[in-house]
């Protein structure tokens, strides 16, 4: 199979570890339940007993993999865990991590959340050096190079780490003459989340600060680009893995869409920066004499953004759109054709509400343009009178390459289409974006982002990306 962008090497993913807590197992498994927004394709624990790794894995969602007795198999203190979001080609159990190898030099579990962007060129001389790959994912590659290299746990971290590009956040359990270490680590660009709580006498570590309140632990901190969490016996030491990169490339999207609102990313309120966003749409809004009745957010990732507008505007901001949270990935769809039905499915319009309104319709982005489309013809089936679409973030122009799953730049619908064009195909009466230097203004965001997916300034030059 060969490995592309849009076949094996795709993850958004969420991340846990716990260290030196009783049950890690369970606080692992309850951790990523929190993570599943995260990924929903399947998930997996491997925990440390003593020295002796014990692992479980599925396909599905975490509640559906894990039960009472498979959860108590794994025994001890140490764990780490793994959800998983995969595009078609890679939902096969064989991809699922968090990855477990066993090498002359002790055992090595690893689960990571991003994309390396030399993961092709790398496999390819691990393979004909002999390694020989069990899955499709990119991770596989971190753990050969872990396995061949000689030295102290830490030598082998930093030279395998030396060797791999593009975006990584990672927990890695190695077990070596019976003494187990794990590494939380976060690559030098910083383009996915991590952060460190505390847990009683113990620690976890977890891509969203989400995963800490479900199990009591306590907000400590973010790690910054580059920085490595040691933790062995009852402590950890922090040191910066020795790579040099020109610049930070924290991700904007997760604050945009993928986080949770409830989580502190990147050290900050993801409810906060949505809100922000929204005051913004509103301010450019109030400045240009948008005259509106109301504000409705599309559930649930533009609420936030909504709510920001609505306290910047003065407008109500109301629901217009309810979600039903039940959909699984697959529904069957009637033979005779409904309608706008998978859109419908997900959103249902409020016609008490919407009855000829001018409404100020928040999402957080378009990627194809589908669902804003579908939803201003129910907004409009429903009685609304005027849409003013407005986006909290920029148009999305091009494809993520370090761990945000979009479709090819072809299928993005900013790609081709005009603001204006893209308003009549969505059939608003307006629609605005907010431009990325608002963004950083309004965010106060003093450490450039990584902003590809708007702006196509790639931190990790393109170079390294045609091999994908
Ligand atoms: P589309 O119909 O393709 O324009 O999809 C737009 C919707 O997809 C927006 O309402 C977003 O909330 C959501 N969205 C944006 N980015 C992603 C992503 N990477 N994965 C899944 N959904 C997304």
């Amino acid at each position: 199979m060969k490995l592309s962008k849009k076949s094996g090497f795709q993850d958004n993913c969420g991340i846990v570890g716990v260290w030196d807590v009783p049950e890690a197992a369970h606080i692992t498994y309850l951790s990523l339940f929190a993570l599943q927004h995260r990924g929903q394709e399947g998930a997996g624990i491997i925990s440390s007993d003593h020295g002796r790794f014990t692992g479980h894995r599925g396909q599905g969602l975490v509640h559906s993999i894990f039960n009472k007795e498979n959860i108590q198999v794994l025994r001890g203190e140490r764990a780490i865990g793994h959800v998983r979001y995969s595009t078609a080609g890679g939902s096969i159990s064989r991809n699922l991590q968090p990855l477990w190898a066993e090498s002359s030099d002790g055992d090595i579990a690893i689960a990571h959340n991003g994309t390396l962007t030399n993961a092709v060129e790398l496999r390819k001389r691990l393979e004909s050096e002999g390694s020989v790959f069990q899955s499709y994912i990119d991770t596989e590659v971190i753990l050969h190079l872990l396995a061949k290299t000689k030295g102290s746990p830490r030598e082998r971290l930093q030279k395998a780490l030396e060797q791999v590009k593009g975006a990584y956040s990672l927990l890695v359990m190695i077990r070596d003459n019976d003494h187990t270490r794990m590494f939380a680590v976060k690559d030098p660009y910083g383009f996915r989340p991590l952060a460190l709580g505390r847990l009683g006498q113990g620690w976890v570590v977890a891509s969203e600060s989400c995963a800490f309140d479900l199990v009591d632990a306590r907000y400590e901190r973010e790690l910054k680009a580059g920085e490595v969490l040691e933790f062995s016996r009852n402590d950890y030491e922090s040191w910066q893995l020795p790579v040099q990169v020109p610049r930070k490339a924290a991700c904007i999207f997760e604050w945009i869409y993928f986080s949770r609102p409830d989580s502190l990313v990147f050290s900050k309120s993801v409810y906060e920066m949505r809100k922000k966003m929204g005051e913004a749409l509103s301010e450019i809004d109030k400045h240009e004499g948008l005259q509106a009745d109301m504000v409705i957010g599309v559930p649930d990732s533009g609420i936030a953004a909504a709510i920001g507008y609505s306290h910047q505007s003065g407008l109500p901001f109301e629901l217009g759109l309810i979600r039903n949270h039940y959909i699984g990935r697959s529904f069957i769809e009637p033979h005779q054709s409904v309608r706008d039905f998978t859109v419908k499915i997900k959103q249902n319009p409020l016609p008490e509400n919407l009855k000829g309104k001018r409404v100020v319709v928040v999402d957080d982005s378009i990627v194809r343009g589908t669902t804003s489309k579908k939803i201003n013809e129910l907004l409009r089936e429903a009685g609304a009178k005027e849409i003013h679409m407005r986006i909290a973030a920029p148009a999305t122009i091009s494809p993520c390459y370090y761990g945000i799953d979009t479709p090819q730049k072809s299928e993005l619908i900013a790609s081709k289409m005009s603001e204006k064009e893209i308003g009549k195909y969505i059939m608003a009466d307006s629609l605005r974006y907010l431009p990325i230097k608002k963004i950083y203004e309004k965010l106060k965001v003093e450490e450039r982002m990584c902003d590809a997916c708007f702006t196509e300034d790639y931190p990790v030059p393109p170079e390294s990306l045609s091999s994908l």
